[in-house]
């Protein structure tokens, strides 16, 4: 029989660090950004570069381009705008990012119609369908598993929406649900999805990671207004195994390293973990009186985001676990008082799962609302 995988590489049940991102990074990572200094135009750059974009591509189900680059997930909000220069855009919003995205447009002066669907709820795919009816768009914008409230949008759903009504591209935020829950950016039909390496792929801030369709980067290379993020250089270079700017190479050896281990559990394997840490959520929810935020069957698989029980404080609840030694998410915006979130994403296994929710357990006892 061959040993289960250990997400953690060396350290299960040992995890005490549960934010919804920044994520913990283990040891393997940390070691791997401290590798010597190397040029971003040598031959050791470009041979490690070379192994990046395929395996990429394997995480993101495409048989398409997928580029780095060194900059926060929101700066890839504004690559995908940039790069596709539209002039309106309809944006999907149910949440604080999908909020944040549609004011990101505006400020690089694209017309933004928000169609709003409440905190918690799912994006209907039906309203979508009717919103690109009455106007035409360039391009919807959606963030499929929204951190703020725990709600996962059926992107699948919602590309077809968009497909099959309009020919406006498809902008995705997968930040938190990319190689921790089903994405799939060719049978879906994404135009662009995008995260952050401090989600589910489970390294340290700084990297950004983009899909991009062959559509969009046709278009792109017509009509990009973006000069840092400029898709077809990074396309350039990238046939050079080479990045257009200096990379961050601490964090592409991180990933290099990173993509064997998601490819050794599998990327199967890891959404499969990912189910069974947020199923494990909802069991003992349940039991213990917190629910959900999200409604039902429209969850994220990798953060989950709770109202305690009556009686019990969500903010003395995130500090009395933090005196036990243990991080998780305080509620964001407009639920910040009323939530708190357990972020289960990455290379957390199961046993430091068990570790957390006990320790919750005692916390809740001490946190009287
Ligand atoms: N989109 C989603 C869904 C997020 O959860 C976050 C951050 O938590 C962002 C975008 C912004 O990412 P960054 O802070 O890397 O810019």
């Amino acid at each position: 029989m061959t040993a289960a995988f250990d997400p953690t590489g060396g350290q299960p049940g040992k995890v005490r660090f549960f934010l919804p991102g920044p994520v913990w990074v283990r040891e393997a990572i940390r070691q791997a950004m401290a590798h010597e200094a190397i040029g971003h135009r040598g031959k050791a750059f470009s041979d490690l570069y070379a192994r990046i974009p395929p395996r990429l591509a394997q995480v993101f189900r495409t048989r398409g381009f997928v580029f780095t680059t060194t900059s926060a997930g929101t700066g890839l909000w504004e690559a995908a705008l940039l790069n596709l220069a539209p002039e309106r855009v309809l944006a999907v919003v149910g949440g604080a990012f999908s909020e944040r995205w549609a004011a990101c447009a505006r400020d690089l002066g694209v017309a933004a119609d928000v169609l709003e669907f409440p905190w918690g709820s799912p994006a209907d795919p039906a309203g979508i369908r009717k919103a690109l009816a009455k106007a035409k768009y360039d391009a919807v914008t959606v963030v499929h598993s929204e951190t703020s409230t725990g709600s996962l949008n059926d992107l699948a759903a919602i590309a077809k929406a968009v497909r099959e009504s309009s020919d406006a591209f498809v902008l995705a935020d997968v930040v938190t649900s990319v190689a921790g829950s089903p994405v799939e950016c060719d049978a879906w039909g994404l135009d662009f999805a995008l995260t952050g390496s401090q989600k589910a792929f489970a390294l340290p801030p700084g990297l950004g990671l983009a899909f991009a369709s062959d559509r969009f980067r046709k278009r792109a290379k017509e009509r990009s207004r973006a000069h840092y993020l400029r898709l077809s250089e990074a396309e350039a270079f990238a046939e050079k195994n080479q990045t257009p700017y200096t990379p961050s190479t601490p964090h592409l050896f991180a990933l290099d390293v990173q993509l064997d281990h998601i490819l050794a559990e599998t990327v199967e394997g890891r959404w499969a973990r990912h189910d069974a840490l947020r199923r494990r959520v909802a069991e003992w929810a349940q039991e213990r009186g917190h629910s959900y935020a999200a409604a039902e069957g429209a969850r994220s698989w990798t953060v989950s985001c709770l109202k305690p029980r009556p009686g019990v404080s969500a903010e003395a609840l995130v500090a009395r676990v933090k005196e036990r030694g243990f991080t998780i998410g305080g509620g964001y915006g407009k639920w910040k008082a009323s939530t708190f979130r357990i972020g289960h994403m990455g290379d957390v296994d199961l046993a430091s799962l068990e570790v957390l929710l006990a320790a919750l357990d005692e916390s809740a006892a001490e946190a009287a609302a």
